[in-house]
């Protein structure tokens, strides 16, 4: 779907939020810290900026982040969980302002992390940028996760399957979907003002998952590390217009 410039506006404003709570939970990141401490301080940035929760409720999800450390690679719930130094943690945050959607996410080391954990996030970021540099008029939208599995699949890592990007506007999770591998197909016609979310979830091993008994962690299933960044995009006729950052 593509969105008029005054909706486009309005996600420019959700997505500055979303940055804010990267920057401000990225400064709270350190050994002893628990990860419900990342969520209220995540909270904060929502009350003191008006905005509304997209993550709270959702199918009754109960934090307004999500915080997946290690080997888990989406969608932890925050609680009493403390980072360790070594860790390297995924967090996930969305906003809505005036009705419209930001969603995205970064991983970052806590502490001194191995030099496998530093590749594994090197990599995953750059397979992002990697994607959100093919959302471009005329293109076709599966030419993103051409680009991330390229990137991911040539330093020796893997790509998740069964969790995908996403379309985003009024709604956190629209159509269509964006998977982080080539599915086949090219996919819709890239139009300017079309907005998605683009968000590989890199395996440092197989790309097979499991989920928690809680219903919502999503974890490897060989139990090696996991990372994942993310983005709310518009296509602009002058490329790709990231909203989510400061
Ligand atoms: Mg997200
Ligand atoms: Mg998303």
């Amino acid at each position: 779907m593509r969105r008029s410039s005054e909706e486009l506006d309005k996600m420019r404003k959700a997505g500055k939020v979303v940055a804010e709570m990267h920057e401000a939970t990225r400064a709270a990141i350190r050994p002893g810290v628990t990860t419900s401490y990342l969520n209220e301080v995540a909270a904060a940035v929502l009350d003191k900026r008006g905005a509304r929760s997209n993550f709270l409720n959702y199918h009754g999800f109960p934090s307004v982040i999500c915080t997946s450390p290690n080997d888990m690679i989406v969608h932890g719930i925050p609680g009493s969980y403390r980072l360790a130094e070594g860790d390297i943690i995924s967090i996930d945050c969305g906003a809505i302002v005036e009705g419209y959607h930001g969603d995205a996410a970064y991983t970052a080391g806590v502490g001194a992390i191995s030099d496998l954990a530093k590749k594994l996030l090197e990599v995953t970021e750059r397979s992002m940028w990697a994607g959100i540099d093919q959302l471009r008029v005329g293109n076709r939208l599966h030419e993103v996760g051409r680009a991330v599995q390229d990137v991911a699949e040539a330093a020796g890592f893997s790509v998740v399957r069964e969790y995908v990007g996403h379309a985003i506007g009024t709604a956190m999770h629209e159509s269509p979907q964006v998977p982080n591998y080539w599915p086949g197909t090219p996919g819709p016609t890239l139009k300017e003002g079309m907005v998605f979310a683009i968000e590989p979830m890199v395996n440092a091993g197989t790309y097979d998952t499991y989920v928690l008994e809680d219903g919502w962690g999503v974890m490897t299933q060989d139990g090696q590390l996991s990372a994942h960044f993310e983005h709310t995009i518009a296509v602009t006729d002058n490329g790709p217009e990231v909203f989510t950052l400061l």
